[in-house]
């Protein structure tokens, strides 16, 4: 009886769709339980808290470009926060003030000082894993106040 069924099952399986299983299944773009979402500036946002710090999953659109999606939310002239974590998916290159452009490509590990603009390479979304201490998050990062050489 149990060997007659195990044929069935393996069918099945087969006629499935990988694609659409694919897609389901990423767990770098599907919603972190336990965390709450939003969108801002058309990046979304997942976050939740580990310990005294916060845990973000950013997912950053194809096209995204911090100086016009993001720039009328803040109100400033570059982007003042900094990203300390994980890029899991795709490509971001980051630019200061001062000219210096910096390319992050998935699998890496950030640390984007404040003071730049960015935007999105290539036709995948960008997902960073970030920490932050809000008000706190430069001084309990050990990271600089402005980007400077
Ligand atoms: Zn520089």
């Amino acid at each position: 009886m149990a060997k007659k069924k195990a044929p069935k099952k393996s069918k099945k399986r087969m006629a499935r769709k990988p694609r659409a299983t694919a897609r389901k299944t990423d767990a770098l773009l599907a919603t972190v339980r336990g965390a709450t979402h939003r969108y801002v500036g058309h990046v979304r946002l997942d976050v939740g808290h580990a310990g005294a710090a916060r845990v973000k999953r950013m997912i950053y659109p194809p096209g995204f470009h911090w100086a016009k999606d993001m720039k009328p939310v803040t109100g400033t002239e570059l982007c003042m926060h900094a990203h300390v974590g994980f890029l899991a998916k795709g490509e971001i290159h980051i630019e200061y003030a001062d000219g210096c452009l910096v390319e992050h490509k998935a699998p890496q590990i950030i640390a984007i000082d404040p003071g730049h603009d960015g935007w999105v390479v290539g036709k995948e979304p960008a997902v960073m894993i970030e920490f932050d201490f809000g008000g706190d998050t430069v001084s309990r990062l050990g990271m600089p106040d402005v980007h400077r050489h």
